[in-house]
């Protein structure tokens, strides 16, 4: 639970709600808002372009982000990806590629490592619903185990 909870305040501060609210508080909020069940919350959607990427991934920071490829209707997740070490670039890769984005910025590699592995899940990863139909990797020998399931044990 504390890792939600870090996490839950660290979305938090990202997402420009003023930083002197009671921590109780803000976690009531996001509760609230993510119904308690949701140890990540990713940005609002935006279009992926450089332009885009460049106004709102501005910390040089590894991180998660989810892809949508439609161009209309609500935000469909098909593709979740990570970046070890910088957000910004990795998610430059795949402009053209895609049409929308969402992101969360990550504490650590092994942060993002088990962000990309919830999002693989939660959004149908094991069942093919998305573009990545590969389980996310981990780096070599860093003997990481995903949070979801146990195909590193
Ligand atoms: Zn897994």
């Amino acid at each position: 639970m504390d890792t939600v909870n870090l996490f839950v305040m660290e979305s938090l501060s990202t997402s420009g709600i003023h930083d002197e609210l009671p921590k109780k508080l803000i976690l009531a909020k996001q509760n609230l808002v993510l119904g308690g069940n949701m140890p990540y919350s990713l940005s609002e959607l935006a279009t992926l372009s450089n332009e885009k990427i460049d106004a709102l991934v501005t910390q040089t920071k590894p991180g998660v982000y989810a892809l949508d490829k439609t161009t209309s209707g609500p935000f469909k997740v098909s593709y979740v990806g990570r970046s070890d070490t910088d957000l910004n670039d990795r998610l430059k890769k795949w402009v053209g590629k895609y049409s929308y984005f969402k992101f969360q910025y990550a504490t650590s590699p092994k942060d993002a490592f088990e962000k990309e592995c919830e999002l693989w899940h939660d959004f149908g990863g094991s069942e093919g619903r998305l573009d990545n139909e590969q389980h996310p990797e981990r780096p070599n020998g860093s003997g990481w185990k995903c949070p979801k399931c146990n195909i590193f044990e």
